[in-house]
């Protein structure tokens, strides 16, 4: 007879899948690179795991920043007191981590160009789109709080310097300053989801372009709690 327990058991390793941490290090004053042990993966880059943050119930995403089909990479913000920043600030090398498969779909099309913008979480997807993407042309801006928090990714930074990352017109502005082709390529806009909007919406109203050919992805916003 199988019991409640071991049935729980069996279901969470069909959903779910366990890592072993390897290695914690920051890798800006704020970001904490954590790499798990997860062999035998699929993964795109731009794609995000769903981490068990406080019990399987309490899940938080993470974009995956590299896999090399054994160790998946991921680059948390410590950013306050969440279940997701709690865990990621607690965890330690050799503990398991119990997470979902990658996917999701901010993830690179066929395009005559490309265009990022977003804030430092954003940033982790896009890297590693940036590193797939070959000899594309590629335009963008991602938003940090301080040069102290930049990654290395190969677009234009701004600094916001304390202001906060939510509605921020500043970031607007920097793809408004842009100077793109004529035509539409592809855009990805990711991070705090009203300046989110307010990206594409710019990008739809004052340059004219297709609502698809703007992918969006929002991934925190202020007073909600685990964006997906
Ligand atoms: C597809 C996707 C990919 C993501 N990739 C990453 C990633 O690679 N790295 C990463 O660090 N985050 C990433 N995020 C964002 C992360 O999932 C959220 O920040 C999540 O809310 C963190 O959980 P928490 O428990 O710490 O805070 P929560 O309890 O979920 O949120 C509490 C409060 O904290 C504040 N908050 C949350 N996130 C931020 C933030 N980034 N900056 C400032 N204030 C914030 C908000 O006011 C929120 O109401 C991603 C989200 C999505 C949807």
């Amino acid at each position: 007879m199988v019991s409640v327990r071991s049935a729980g058991k069996v279901l969470i390793d069909r959903l779910f899948v366990r890592g072993t941490v390897t290695a914690i290090d920051m890798v800006t004053p704020r970001m904490r690179r954590i790499v798990l042990d997860a062999p035998g993966l699929e993964w795109t880059p731009g794609q995000h795991v769903r981490v068990a943050a406080d019990g399987v119930m309490t899940r938080r995403t993470y974009s995956v920043w590299d896999y090399d089909g054994t160790s998946l990479e991921l680059y948390v913000l410590d950013h306050g007191e969440g279940p997701g920043a709690r865990w990621a600030r607690s965890v330690r090398p050799g503990q398991e981590v119990v997470f979902g498969k990658p996917e999701g779909n901010l993830v690179t099309r066929p395009s005559a160009y490309h265009l990022f913008a977003g804030e430092e979480t954003a940033a982790v997807a896009f890297g590693p789109m940036l590193r797939a993407l070959g000899e594309v042309p590629v335009y963008g801006v991602v938003e940090a709080d301080t040069p102290g928090d930049r990654l290395p990714v190969d677009l234009t930074w701004r600094f916001r310097e304390g202001t906060s990352a939510a509605s921020s017109d500043s970031l607007v502005q920097a793809v408004r300053d842009l100077d793109l082709p004529d035509e539409p390529g592809t855009a990805y806009v990711a991070g705090e989801a009203r300046t989110v909007q307010a990206v594409r919406a710019h990008l739809v109203r004052d340059r004219g372009w297709p609502r698809r050919s703007v992918v969006t992805k929002p991934f925190w916003t202020p007073g909600k709690k685990g964006m997906e």
